[in-house]
């Protein structure tokens, strides 16, 4: 019973995830499920992205503040050091550095490319 139950959040914690555009930290979905899920805690929605993740549902991603991606698509990201928005960019960064990590004898498999700056929303109007 205990084990339906907590299946049952990763999966509500796990769409919630797949359903937002802005790449939420932990806390971001605790607030959005909290209202229709009082009982539920931080620490279980913070345990439950980390399964997904080791799971390779989700995408985790170290950023200065912990973010969780529902795309697993290859794309790079760009992080907005005003408002800490996450933007999705198209394509997972050329394999530009591939040949340079290849002579040096490593296996690339993954790219994981961050750009910094500020966005559009932050900017000033021009
Ligand atoms: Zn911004
Ligand atoms: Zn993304």
């Amino acid at each position: 019973m205990a084990i339906r139950r907590y299946s049952h959040q990763r999966e509500l914690i796990y769409q919630t995830v797949l359903a937002s555009q802005d790449h939420p930290t932990a806390e971001m979905v605790y607030s959005a499920l909290k209202p229709d899920h009082p009982s539920l805690s931080l620490g279980t929605v913070y345990r439950n992205l980390h399964l997904l993740a080791r799971e390779g549902r989700l995408r985790r991603m170290p950023f200065p503040v912990e973010r969780f991606d529902g795309d697993l698509s290859p794309h790079r990201h760009f992080c907005c050091q005003r408002c800490g928005r996450v933007y999705d960019v198209p394509g997972d960064g050329g394999p530009a550095l591939d040949g340079a990590l290849r002579a040096a004898g490593h296996r690339v498999e993954r790219r994981e490319v961050i750009y910094y700056g500020v966005c559009r929303r932050c900017l000033p109007e021009a």
